[in-house]
């Protein structure tokens, strides 16, 4: 089989680890002075294709982000983690993007690098929209294979394993196609110190995204507003179970 090449889609998001918060007038969230860091399905991906290219089935892995100049830094992450080259579809300060600007950057960047697969995240952990790889696929009019919980590739080909409700489904996708991956498809590794100093020697390209015809003007996803989730009511103990059921009873629970 001919090495393939792999682009991986990546996203700068708020870490995981951070405590969310609503920003001042709750027309979104708090990303200033936050830390941020790569999306957790997309560390996935593109351990996936790092893996591919260390077993000799891919020759090279490109990293690709939209976003402002700050994911560069994501980016610099996906190179010490083991991708070959990045690009940053580069927006401004300020500038909103979805899932439509991203599947349409994504695009763009496939007909420059022509690659044989994309393998992104199942879903972004800060908009949750869990559509890119959907929109990329259509947009390609390339087969998809999304939460990819497993995959081999085959001559041409690749057979992926997803997550359904109540099983696993396997299909076989002709190439070139593109993939979202699943929680389960491996365990990411992390970047070592000697990886992260020879990731700042590999190439990152910066290309506007005007450049790439990602749809300027306001995103069609608009969001309205955002509210803490209202404060749990304190817990109440009961003495026996005959006296749980009369509250539930009460309570208009049962
Ligand atoms: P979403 O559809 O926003 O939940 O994101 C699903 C996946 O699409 C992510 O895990 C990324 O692989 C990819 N993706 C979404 N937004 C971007 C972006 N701005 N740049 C690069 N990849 C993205």
């Amino acid at each position: 089989m001919a090495a393939l090449r792999v682009l991986v889609g990546v996203k700068r998001v708020i870490d995981f680890a951070v405590k969310v918060r609503v920003a001042p007038g709750g027309a979104g969230v708090q990303t200033q002075g936050v830390k941020h860091g790569l999306n957790p399905f997309c560390e996935i991906a593109l351990e996936e294709a790092v893996r591919l290219r260390e077993a000799g089935a891919a020759q090279e892995v490109i990293a690709a982000s939209l976003g402002t100049r700050a994911s560069q830094e994501t980016l610099r992450t996906a190179l010490a983690v083991g991708a070959d080259r990045a690009v940053l579809a580069e927006v401004a300060e300020g500038v909103a993007t979805g899932p439509r600007e991203a599947a349409a950057a994504l695009a763009a960047l496939v007909g420059r690098l022509q690659p044989h697969l994309v393998l992104l995240g199942k879903q972004a952990i800060d908009d949750d929209c869990n559509q890119t790889g959907q929109l990329l696929a259509a947009m390609l009019d390339w087969p998809q294979g999304t939460f990819a919980s497993g995959l081999q590739l085959e001559a041409g080909a690749v057979r992926v394993q997803r997550e359904v409700d109540g099983g696993l489904e396997t299909l076989r996708l002709r190439l070139p196609a593109v993939l979202t991956a699943d929680l389960r498809l491996n365990e990411p590794r992390y970047a070592t110190l000697p990886n992260i100093m020879k990731a700042k020697k590999k190439p990152l390209e910066v290309i506007p995204a005007a450049e790439l015809g990602v749809p300027a003007g306001a995103p069609r996803l608009k969001v309205l507003q955002v509210q803490e989730p209202p404060p749990r009511a304190a817990g109440e103990k009961v003495d026996d179970v005959r006296a749980l059921l009369d509250k539930l009873r009460h309570s208009g629970r049962i």
